[in-house]
Formats: structure tokens, sequence, C-alpha cells
């Protein structure tokens, strides 16, 4: 539209003179300025309005009868899913750029991880705070067909939303992004118990610098009533990194109770001791025991989410299962910190997140198999501790439901319409439907025979924009983390998103 305008404008400028001097000048002026024109708006209309396309054979993934079906054609126009199941007709311009599918090529709703975290600790939490890398993390979790994020706690929530920005904007490349804004709870540096009209005014600065959604991390009751009201005031979700009730936590229950829409990590419950930490207890759990079934009973009931993140205690232990490399992760990281990583092999197993990664692993399936299918989502919740960055790890996550004994047409409804569904935006993201925003990534080989075939990313969409993973993770080789040791600090803060 833009562009249109300016042609007419810049056009009939040029036709009222007809003296041939003034109209050589002004056919200079006229190159110089449709140069100009061009070069600084041709980026931006070609974001406002990406091209029409027809993805034509393959399959497609069918969310809601959870089959991969036969492609007989998906036409995306203005971003958003056009038609489904039909060729270009002689009726609508024929101005599509057709991709074409081979048979064993397959079409995915884009991945929406709830729990994404673009930070690394390359260092040791003992010389520097773990890191939010916004810029090339982005770009690694669209390459791996992680469509959208939701950013589950940040340290730094000023530089989390002006990164949202440059996002969202399309300055920097990477996956839709929904900001949580910072911690509500003792994980937040500097947190005092806060009266309930503190946190409401905290709510409402929050959503008005534009979070998308809360989290609680060690909040104590009455902290997560007063955030669920607020938040839900504004139409937003509340996740909750919970506890037992020891020590000023708050039990899932109590905060089912409360409202919240998505617990994170443990289904908690009625399975905990109030009088003891969470994690050395729900290692224990008996899935066939009366206070595990009324526990997932609650969750089932009152239609909260379940955030499973399996992966994200095995950074701490000696579990290899799954945890192979497809791509030369570290190469992504520069040189300098590539330096600093200890390899893999030498990290000491903890038993304590040995036996939380084997409870979540139980838990979850027997969760599933009572009827949760619907209500658990996709959390990778894998900040890089130099191993493994987070956008790979979105494929580590399916693996590993599979491995639990979740069914692969199951895990990608998870990874998609579920996870949607639990931030709010499920009526525009999740499946490939008339009317949605146009979030895919192709693969090759059919992930219901091996779910590991999702690693296999070919082309990714997001909204109508075609990406092509292999090139976007040459952009951010090398390049992840301070070039020396004397960059840490200012890259630490980068400029780029504190000016
Ligand atoms: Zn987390």
């Amino acid at each position: 539209m833009l562009s249109d305008e300016c042609y007419i404008t810049i056009h009939s400028k040029l036709n009222i003179n007809h003296l041939p001097l003034l109209m050589n000048i002004c056919k200079s002026i006229f190159a110089f300025l449709f140069a100009t024109i061009s070069a600084f708006l041709l980026p931006v209309i070609l974001q406002a309005q990406p091209e029409p396309i027809y993805i034509k054979g393959g399959h497609y993934f069918d969310v809601e009868s959870q089959k991969m079906k036969v492609n007989d054609g998906i036409l995306i126009r203005g971003g958003r899913f056009y038609k489904i199941g039909e060729t270009p007709s002689d009726n609508e311009p024929n101005d599509y750029k057709t991709i074409s599918l081979g048979d064993d090529e397959y079409v995915l709703p884009g991945i929406v991880d709830v729990h994404a975290h673009f930070r690394m600790d390359a260092f040791g939490s003992e010389s520097l705070e773990e890191i939010d890398e916004f810029k090339y993390n982005s770009m690694v979790y669209l390459a791996n067909g992680v469509t959208s994020t939701f950013s589950n706690g940040v340290y730094y929530p000023e530089m989390e939303l002006a990164a949202k920005k440059k996002i969202n904007s399309g300055q920097w490349t990477g996956p839709r992004f929904f900001a949580s804004g910072p911690y509500f709870g003792s994980a937040r540096p500097g947190w005092e118990d806060f009266s309930k009209e503190e946190i409401y005014t905290q709510v409402d600065k929050w959503v008005a610098k534009g979070v998308d959604g809360f989290k609680t991390k060690g909040g104590d009751p009455e902290t997560i009533k007063h955030l669920i009201k607020r938040a839900h005031f504004h139409g937003l979700t509340v996740a909750g990194h919970l506890g037992s009730g020891y020590r000023g936590t708050t039990n899932s229950i109590t905060a089912i109770d409360m409202g919240i829409d998505r617990v994170e990590h443990i289904l908690g419950g009625f399975v905990l001791d109030s009088t003891q930490y969470a994690y050395p207890v729900w290692n224990k759990v008996d899935t066939t025991s009366t206070a595990f079934k009324q526990t997932v009973q609650y969750f089932i009931d009152h239609g909260v989410y379940f955030d499973a993140t399996m992966i994200a205690p095995v950074y701490f232990t000696s579990l290899k299962e799954g945890f192979d490399y497809w791509k030369d992760e570290q190469s992504l990281f520069t040189p300098y910190v590539q330096s600093l990583l200890s390899p893999r092999e030498n990290q000491g197993a903890s038993e304590l997140m040995d036996g939380l990664y084997r409870a979540m692993r139980r838990s979850t399936k027997a969760f599933y198999d009572a009827g949760g299918g619907d209500l658990i989502t996709l959390g990778t919740d894998a900040p890089s501790h130099g191993y493994f960055l987070a956008g790979f790890s979105a494929h580590r996550e399916m693996h590993t439901m599979v491995m639990a004994g979740i069914p692969e047409a199951a895990v990608l409804k998870i990874a998609t319409q579920n996870s949607a569904n639990a931030i709010g935006q499920g009526s525009l993201l999740g499946s490939i439907e008339t009317g949605k925003l146009a979030d895919v990534y192709i693969v090759k080989g059919n992930p219901l025979d091996d779910i590991k075939n999702t690693r296999n990313v070919l082309q990714v969409i997001k909204s109508g924009e075609i990406y092509n993973p292999d090139e976007l993770l040459e952009q951010v080789k090398g390049k992840i983390g301070p070039a020396d040791a004397t960059e840490t600090e200012s890259w630490f803060r980068y400029e780029e998103l504190i000016k």
C-alpha cells in the first residue's frame, strides 16, 4: 500500500513538468528518491506484506484429529492460513510463491515454548549472574521451528521488554515474543513482602509496559492470591513455580483454589508434605497412590495446565538418553565462551536431580493416562549451561515425552495447541487452521514414526515469512557470548537494548 502511494505522488509531480531540462533534473531527483525510498521502505513493505504462499504436496499435522493428513494444498495470505485442503482458484490473484514438498516432508504447526529462557551461564554462577541473550538465541529458537516463546521469568524485565519490541517489530529475527516481566516471589532479587496494593500497582505497571503474562516463583499464598486476581483483571495468565507450602512457599492445591492458570515442573499437591521441601518428597512419588490421583483430578477438574519441563533437571544429571547433538551447538558460542565450557561428560551427577527427572517422567505419563492430555504443555526451561541451547531443547523435550510413554501425536499437540491455549493464544496460534496465524515448520520424515524427525527442520514460516534454518544458524555461528574477558561486562548489558 505504502509503495503504491509513493509511486502515485512522485509520478503525478513529475508529469506536470514539460520542460526538457527540468525534466532531466526531475528524472535524476526521481531516480534518487526512488532508489532511496526503495532501499529504506522495501524491507518494511516485505515485512508488512509477506508474499502469499502455496504449500503443495507432502503431509501436514492436523491437531484436532491428531493425525497426519495428505496435503491437498495450504494457502497462506496476509500472514494467515487462507485455505486448507485447496489449490489456488482461478478467481483469485495468481501471486503465490509455491513451496513443493516431497512425499516424505511434513508441515507441522510452529512450536510454542511456554517456559522459554534466553539465558546462559557460561561462567558459572559464582563469577557472573546468568545473562539473558535475546538477539541470537531468538534466531536459534526460530531455526528450530519454535515460532512463539513465553519467557517464563526474567531478572532484567526492562531488557526483556526491549528485546520483545525488537523481535516483534521485525528489527530482530525471532519467534513471537511473549514477555513475563519480573518474578513475583523470592526468586526476584530484592523481593520483599509487598502489600496487596503494592502488588496491584506492580502488576498494573508491567501490564502498561507490555508484559503478556506473569510468573511466580517462591511466592507465598498472599502474594499469589493478589497476583492472580490483578493479572486476571487484565486478562493475563499466571504461571507458578510452586512448593510444598514449607517455608513460605505455596502448594499447587492452594494456588489452584486461587485460580492459577499453569503449574510448572511438578504437580505437587496432596503428595507433598508442608513440613519438608518439595523435591525430595516428590522424587519418591507413587503414581498409584490416592494422594497422587486426587492431585491429578484437582488439576483436571479446574482445567489447570501442567508444564512438565522434563528436560530441565537433565542439565544437572549424568543422564544421556535423548541428549545427543544433531547440530554443532557449541559452534554457536564465541570462541572465547567455547574455551570456558567444560565438556558435558565431566558433569557430576546429582542424585536429587536424577530422581526428579525420573519422577517427572512417570508422573507426566500418569497425568496423561488419567485424562490430562489436553493440559500438558511444552516448556524447555533450559537456560544454556554451555551444553545445549533452548531452541534445540524443544525437540529434546518432545523426545523425552515420547520416552515417558506419551504417544507422538499427543506430543505434537502438547507442543503446539495445548501450549498456545495455556498462554491465552489458542484462537490465533497452535494449529494449521483457516484464519490462524501461519506459523509452521517443515520437516523431513514423519514424526509420528519417530519423534526425532522433528529435528530435521527444512523451512520455518512465521506469519507467512519464510526462514531457512541453516542460514539462521550460520548467522549465529560464533556470536553467542562476549568475544573476550574485557567485553564481558559491556556485553552483559548490550547497548542495543538499553539505549
Ligand atoms: Zn525457568
